[in-house]
């Protein structure tokens, strides 16, 4: 888990969005994460319009024919700039580094935890851990997040950390290369427990928890989150490390009992 209390860098988004394209850009991003669509690992993600519309050129209509210059790139001109939708279902770990460009397209949502730590989040996978904190408080289990994204420059202050403070064979265990975590994603959560008023936030101590993880755990899908290392899959076994990918993957693979990595591979 990140216990790094450095100050994040602030990201800033790019001069031209406008608020336009923002609500299509969340219907987008909902229809990207709730269709299961995703994009093979190193592949850039993309909005389904293209950008790079000339400026001053007439916007097409609907009802025109298609552009007849072949498939040389002149795609018909695009109604608005590049959308915002990223892939819920990215694969990122020591073989599958981020994919170029995920850090300027994503968008985040900022918040200060319980412990003064600033967090950021992908902004649909914050939406949907706001809804899964309701629903555990509802059962009398109180969580808030520790952290979610990172920049590498920030992984590799973690690295360090741990690396001083427990060894670098524990280090090496626990916290992924700087380019290779899956939280550079946004959309994985390191969550810590708020018990008995009494806020449990080391990793040794939220192992003493086994029936609230349970809890948790049991109702992850339904909120889009999986439980991303239950053990076995080539990580040790962290009950507080959940990601965000969608509804409907997510129900998918709790049913069947799949990894993230087991439902890509088994995906057309
Ligand atoms: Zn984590």
């Amino acid at each position: 888990m990140n216990r790094t209390t450095g100050k994040l860098k602030k990201r800033h988004l790019p001069a031209g969005a406008v608020l336009l394209v923002q609500l299509a850009a969340a219907l987008l991003l909902l229809c990207a994460c709730a269709g299961g669509i995703h994009t093979p690992p190193g592949e850039t993600v993309a909005g389904p319009e293209e950008p790079g519309l000339p400026a001053g050129n007439e916007l097409p209509t609907e009802s025109e024919p298609p552009a007849e210059d072949g498939p040389a790139g002149d795609d018909p001109a695009p109604e608005a700039p590049p959308e915002y939708a990223i892939d819920c279902l990215v694969l990122v770990d020591e073989t599958h580094p981020l994919p170029d460009g995920w850090e300027d397209e994503i968008r985040l949502e900022q918040f200060t935890n319980a412990v003064g730590d600033e967090v950021r989040v992908e902004k649909t996978a914050y939406a949907a851990y706001l809804d899964l904190k309701e629903a555990l408080a509802a059962r009398g289990v109180y969580v808030d997040l520790d952290s979610a994204f990172r920049s590498v420059a920030e992984q590799q202050a973690i690295v360090d950390e741990f690396t001083e403070k427990y060894g670098p064979a524990y280090a090496e265990a626990y916290v992924a290369e700087p380019g290779t975590s899956e939280h550079h994603t946004g959309l994985a959560l390191d969550l810590f427990l708020i018990v008995d008023d009494r806020i449990v936030y080391e990793n040794e101590d939220l192992m003493e928890y086994p029936g609230i993880w349970a809890e948790i755990h049991a109702i992850l899908p339904d909120y889009g989150f999986i439980l991303r290392y239950p053990g076995g899959n080539g990580y040790p076994y962290e009950p507080w490390h959940i990601r965000y990918v969608g509804p409907d993957a997510a129900g998918e693979m709790a049913e069947r009992g799949l990894t993230l990595e087991e439902y890509l591979a088994a995906a057309p």
